[in-house]
């Protein structure tokens, strides 16, 4: 008798048994897909892990039902990697399989069918087609010019007739369908179902690769000698020298030599402009991957992936790890810093870049980690540990110094009543100096931590969403009050409900607000402000850049999105309103993602031609990292940060893993985390656990959330720390109290 072990997609530890029938046991592969049953009613697509003939004891094993294909749509280096992520963040391989296999693929998959037209093959020789186009009935003229539209849209005459689809052919000339239907009833034409694709394959004007400039041919030869002595490099460039020319240049030798490419970037947002100056380079050798794009679609690459002829370059988001690769060769991880490569909710909590640095290993691909702004992880990485090769570029592309800083101290222009709203003088005037020359300015408002809320002036009532542990955030353009975690939405009330005052007024400083402030103090000018609530659709963000490259915008205001990659033209003044929300964020990675953030929009100023000016706004002036800032110093604020990452053992010193407890009775909650945390303390030792912890909100979804940190030492193994940990998990969901409470973990939490 034949088993099979099948990976569910569902949040179980375990992999499930099944038998199969003799006919499906001579087909079955690792990696492909059956149908089996669970429960009573209800079937999954499961994806079979391993084959063997071991009966398991102790229940009925059940008969899988069908085998979906004799190909596996897995290969045994994915099946690999979800192994290795379900282990190494400590959740099941059933989570990991539902976020890396599209929705499609875990149901039957319906191609796209059309309806296209051919000659019937009486008609597809030359001599009847002659005979018929010669003797067409006067009055069925609109048949005839159809049928001479087939001709010209075929290409017939030609030989080899294309594709025709009945749509098109009706539209050419606006033909209604009893036309073609008296066609097909005289036997001339016919019609037939065609599968096409969704890949778009819009050919492109080609323009190959652009010379390298001096600078950048030292820095991709000193990766190439990296490369042969290591598996992984850090490009540490400044902003607008040039990285993502490098990145083409060893994209192009990696597949002249037959070999797949992963470039990799943080967010989708970013690939609009990236894409298209791969596309002129690689054309049709490039798909595109992210979870923006419909779930057909991205079936679609993944069977492509997994044919004959594959995409030789996947440039996508995080969940394009999840590819299946046959000859991987690269992986190029731009931006690497971004925390966006972590994912958050729900499992699989896996980091990107780290999850790539992984698949590449099992490949013996070489991995590069590109950045104006290294994560302190990495640079740790690539300078105390020796683990990675490390390639400094200096230079602007064109040699365009670096933007100058200038820090505005808005405390003391408070003290001296010489602030209102958000805009210090200084920087008012450096606008209407750049509009006077018709440049475009981009104004960045970190609003993470600080939504503009709305609250009662007499009795300083603010709204609070009845889910979760937060305040509600107040979008003016709709009137109305949202839960930025769970979504819950409620009009603006007109009184508050306390006191029944009617002075509602709003607080907080949101990009909308900074979005009227701007429109009534530049009334010419054109503005647009790009965060998520205006970016929800495909194509908004990519309209916003496209209208702001060919100079139909102004004054673009924005969150981290406008940090991000982009390559503008006409931007040299950038002002960044606030940076004290960054700084003064409870996090130990405070520091390192203010300095990140501040130098990446810093790099948005003044790409090409004359030197840029980044007008910083801060009530922090005497802080040492806006001297860092200022100075481009990003190796002082390192080596900073390494120093009191190590006093206070976080990492890269130590790993971290969240430990959090979820449910709806909150005594419930406190006490199962205050006993795990006694039972971790005595595992692990005091100094290894910080507990219970105050999570940022403490209640979402109407589930209470308890969270307790452990702190593993870098060199000590991780794998006997979560051993221990999931052992005293197991011991307290035996006691019947605590069985219905969620515990998950997250582990390098960003
Ligand atoms: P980075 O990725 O380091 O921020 P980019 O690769 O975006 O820098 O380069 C900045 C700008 O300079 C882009 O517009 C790019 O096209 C241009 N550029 C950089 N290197 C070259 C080169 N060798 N030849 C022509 N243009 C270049
Ligand atoms: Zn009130
Ligand atoms: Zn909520």
């Amino acid at each position: 008798m034949t088993y099979i072990d099948v990976i569910l997609p569902l949040p179980l530890k375990a992999t499930f048994t099944y038998a199969v029938d003799d006919v499906m046991a001579h087909k079955v592969k690792r990696g492909c897909r059956v149908l089996v049953p669970l429960g009573n009613k209800k079937h999954y697509t499961a994806i079979v892990d391993r084959i063997h003939d071991e009966k398991p004891e102790g229940y009925e094993v059940k008969y899988a039902f069908a085998l979906l294909e004799e190909q596996p749509v897995v290969l045994p280096q994915q099946l690999k990697l979800w192994e290795w992520i379900a282990d190494y963040y400590m959740c099941a391989e059933g989570d990991v399989y539902h976020a890396a296999v599209p929705a499609g693929l875990k149901l039957e998959f319906k191609p796209k069918v059309e309806t296209h037209v051919r000659l019937t093959p009486a008609f597809r020789s030359e001599d009847n087609l002659q005979h018929l186009l010669d003797n067409f009935d006067k009055r069925a003229a609109k048949q005839q010019e159809l049928l001479l539209s087939y001709l010209q849209l075929s290409d017939f005459l030609e030989g080899n007739p294309h594709e025709v689809s009945k749509q098109d052919l009706l539209a050419l000339h606006n033909t209604s369908a009893n036309v073609f239907n008296a066609l097909v009833e005289k036997g001339v034409l016919e019609a037939y179902p065609f599968v096409v694709s969704r890949l778009q394959d819009k050919t492109q004007e080609q323009t190959g690769l652009k010379p390298l400039n001096h600078n950048q041919q030292r820095a991709l030869d000193e990766i190439k000698r990296c490369f042969a002595e290591r598996s992984v490099c850090l490009l540490y460039g400044v902003t607008s020298s040039g990285k993502t020319e490098i990145y083409t240049h060893l994209i192009e030798e990696t597949i002249r030599q037959g070999k797949q490419v992963l470039y990799l970037l943080p967010e989708i947002a970013l690939t609009t402009q990236i894409t298209d100056r791969l596309k002129k380079v690689f054309g049709s050798n490039i798909g595109i991957y992210h979870s923006k794009f419909s779930d057909p679609e991205r079936v679609e690459i993944w069977n492509k992936q997994l044919s004959d002829e594959p995409y030789l370059i996947i440039l996508g988001a995080r969940s394009s790890v999840f590819l299946p690769y046959q000859q991987l060769g690269l992986v190029i991880v731009d931006e690497e810093h971004e925390s966006s490569y972590k994912q958050q909710d729900p499992a699989p909590r896996y980091h990107a870049r780290n999850t790539a640095l992984m698949l590449a290993a099992m490949y013996g691909a070489k991995t590069l980690l590109g950045t104006a702004t290294p994560s302190v992880e990495s640079w740790y990485n690539a300078t105390e540990a020796g683990k990675y090769g490390l390639v400094v570029l200096k230079e602007r592309y064109k040699e365009i110094q670096l933007p100058e800083i200038l820090p505005v101290d808005i405390k003391e222009l408070h003290r001296k009543k010489m602030m209102s709203g958000h805009l210090s003088l200084i920087l008012k005037e450096k606008m209407v100096e750049a509009l006077g020359r018709k440049e475009q300015v981009i104004l960045f408002q970190n609003r993470r931590g600080f939504a503009p809320m709305i609250e009662c002036h007499d009795c300083g009532w603010v709204p609070k969403c009845v889910h979760c542990d937060v305040s509600l955030t107040y979008h003016k353009h709709t009137s109305q009050l949202v839960c930025h975690y769970c979504g819950y939405t409620t009009p603006v009330p007109h009184a508050c409900p306390e006191c029944g005052s009617m002075e509602l007024r709003d607080r907080g400083f949101g990009t909308e607000k900074v979005e009227d402030e701007i429109k009534a103090m530049f009334p010419e000018a054109r503005v647009v402000r790009m965060d998520l609530d205006t970016t929800r659709s495909k194509t908004a963000y990519e309209r916003m850049i496209k209208d702001f490259e060919k100079g139909k915008t102004d004054i673009l205001i924005g969150t981290q999105m406008v940090s991000k990659g982009l390559d503008f033209d006409h931007v040299h003044l950038v002002g960044i309103l606030n940076a004290d929300t960054m700084l003064n964020y409870p996090d130990f990675r405070a520091y390192e993602r203010a300095y990140q953030l501040m130098a990446q929009v810093a790099g948005r100023a003044g790409r090409k031609g004359e030197r840029g000016l980044v007008v910083l706004q801060t009530g922090h002036v005497d802080y040492p990292i806006i001297n860092h800032v200022r100075k481009n110093d990003f190796e002082t604020m390192v080596s900073e940060q390494l120093a009191e990452r190590q006093l206070c053992r976080f990492p890269p010193y130590c790993r971290l893993v969240y430990i959090y407890i979820k449910h709806r009775d909150k005594q419930l909650t406190d006490a199962m985390t205050s006993v795990m945390t006694s039972l971790l303390v005595k595992v692990f030792g005091s100094e290894r656990v910080n507990g219970p912890m105050q999570p940022a909100v403490a209640r979402v979804h109407s589930l209470y959330i308890g969270m307790i940190m452990l702190k593993i030492e870098a060199n000590a193994s991780m794998a006997q720390a979560r051993k221990l940990l999931l052992q005293v998990q197991r011991q307290l969901s035996q006691d019947p109290r605590y069985k219905s409470i969620q515990v998950y973990y997250d582990v390098d939490p960003v």
